[in-house]
């Protein structure tokens, strides 16, 4: 069975979940589900990132240890992840003591294969990033990020030989177009890497901050943040043990938000090349949200949070939305106005009404009772059956390559077409009353049949939307009576003679809004 390794980011523990940790997180699962559904054996990964200064310094703030502290957010974005439904198979923290051992078995190895010496370096350094900056990234003099001025300090510190890996990156980055995606994160990085590669400072003294992994061969340091937490993605598979280290990592697929792609698109792989392991398969990075109200923050109050959104508006109706809104890569706006029109458009009067029309048909003539299909199909009826064979087709493609609005927008037009197929077989006109027309029971077996292979739509949707709506999937099965066998049967064999579907509801009730009134 092929395998695919899908992973998050290890979130920091210095903010709650909100909608740029949601939306990688529905990716993630998406995409596990999808791959699942055509055969793959999946692993998904997500975790907590918990050491570093900006930890310990909330810590502080808050009262209390950075281990309470950190336990307290990572059960947070756990248990939040749980109420929305994630299929995660391992939550990995940086805490972890397989994770803390495993870090230092790396770092060892790297040391003793003469890949880290001790130097000093001084530099202006920003609190807040964990980072030194060189003038050139200042602006005004200030951090980017947190428009402070940063202070010079120097200290002796451990140094990985990164700049020793340039070459083989840059060669690594242009055998494989697409090891990072979509293209323009790609030519970002081969546009840093013109620039020659510093060596990158892994570790910080104890005498200034003591929340970290130490250094296997020197106590009075301790990791650098991102050197403990790139190292996530091997040490939980690790953890599991069996072939799952040399099965799976080949087989990784990263999913990052833009902000964090120099970490991983030049550490993280130079690291890897330092530790003698193969680089990950795909490093996919996706943009931001950007709200109608600026950039996300808490003074603002415009954080949009998962649990409220999931309360509001139902979970599956938020994963469309997310999914459907953004193109991978590109950043999207985010608004409640757009996620109500979606709704509204998308679920409620396509999707939701097709369901209900196609139920009260098969209710009003055939008492529910699934009618036989004959050996003979009309054309439209072909053509609805090759609608889907070629959606899904579709739909696998651009799976692939993470284009889920388009993945969405394919199976969007199958139900486009099955509501144009409705029209054109009329099955309404053939039962409904016809003034001097006397309808036969050939009318009523072609009724029969159209509605079969209605049925069969609403089964094929139920299929192909699972990975991206999985409640809303799991209902629409629950309404055809079906099990997942005859979710994947061939069109027409799905329902056997007498099978009973149940009557309509309503899966996504129109959201009323003060502009309408
Ligand atoms: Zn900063």
């Amino acid at each position: 069975m092929e395998r695919i390794y899908i992973t998050t980011p290890l979130y920091y523990v210095n903010a709650e979940p909100h909608l740029g940790h949601t939306y990688t997180t529905v990716v993630a699962d998406t995409l596990k589900r999808h791959f699942q559904s055509i055969g793959y054996e999946a692993f998904l990964l997500t975790g907590t990132d918990e050491h570093g200064d900006k930890i310990a310094q909330a810590a502080a703030l808050d009262g209390t240890s950075p281990k309470e502290y950190a336990d307290r957010i990572s059960d947070l974005f756990r248990s939040t992840w749980d109420a929305c439904g994630i299929a995660y198979d391992h939550f990995i923290r940086t805490t972890d003591t397989y994770h803390q051992e495993y870090v230092q078995k790396i770092l060892q190895k790297i040391y003793d294969a003469g890949e880290i010496y001790f130097g000093e370096y001084g530099g202006l350094y920003c609190y807040g990033c964990e980072r030194f900056y060189t003038e050139k990234e200042l602006v005004d003099g200030k951090c980017p990020d947190h428009q402070t001025a940063p202070q010079f300090i120097s200290e002796k510190n451990y140094f990985f030989r990164m700049s020793k890996y340039q070459e083989r990156l840059i060669e690594e980055i242009q055998n494989k177009p697409d090891l990072i995606r979509p293209e323009r994160y790609r030519t970002e990085v081969l546009a840093f890497l013109r620039e020659p590669l510093e060596d990158l400072c892994i570790s910080r003294p104890v005498s200034r901050l003591k929340w970290g992994i130490p250094l296997p061969f020197d106590n009075n340091y301790v990791t650098y943040v991102w050197f403990d937490a790139l190292l996530n993605y091997v040490s939980a598979l690790n953890h599991r043990g069996g072939d799952s280290l040399q099965t799976f990592w080949p087989k990784a697929q990263h999913l990052i938000a833009k902000d964090i792609l120099k970490p991983h698109a030049i550490y993280w792989p130079t690291m890897l090349m330092a530790a003698g392991l193969p680089l990950y398969d795909h490093l996919n990075v996706h943009g931001y949200w950007v709200m109608d109200s600026g950039k996300m923050s808490k003074s603002l109050g415009n954080v949009i949070r998962p649990l409220e959104m999931k309360a509001r508006f139902g979970m599956d109706a938020f994963r469309y939305f997310l999914l459907r809104e953004m193109a991978f890569g590109q950043d999207a706006k985010f608004s409640e106005e757009a996620l109500v029109t979606r709704i509204n458009a998308d679920l409620a009067n396509n999707l939701g009404n097709l369901v209900s029309r196609v139920l009260a048909m098969q209710q009003k003539y055939f008492a529910g009772v699934v009618q036989p299909v004959g050996a003979e199909w009309s054309a439209e009826d072909r053509e609805l059956s090759n609608k889907f064979a070629q959606a899904e087709n579709e739909l696998n493609g651009y799976m692939a390559e993470l284009q889920f609005h388009r993945a969405l927008e394919t199976l969007w037009s199958a139900l486009d077409y099955t509501n144009r197929y409705i029209v054109q077989t009329s099955p309404f006109t053939l039962m409904g009353p016809r003034p001097g027309v006397i309808r036969t029971e050939s009318d009523k077996a072609r009724v029969g049949e159209i509605l079969h292979h209605l049925l069969d739509s609403l089964r094929s949707v139920a299929r192909l939307l699972a990975p991206f709506m999985p409640d809303t999937a799991a209902e629409m099965r629950a309404l055809l009576a079906i099990d997942d066998t005859a979710v994947t049967a061939p069109w027409g064999e799905a329902f056997r003679a007498g099978h009973k579907v149940n009557p309509p509801k309503v899966l996504f009730p129109r959201i009323e809004t003060d502009t309408s009134k």
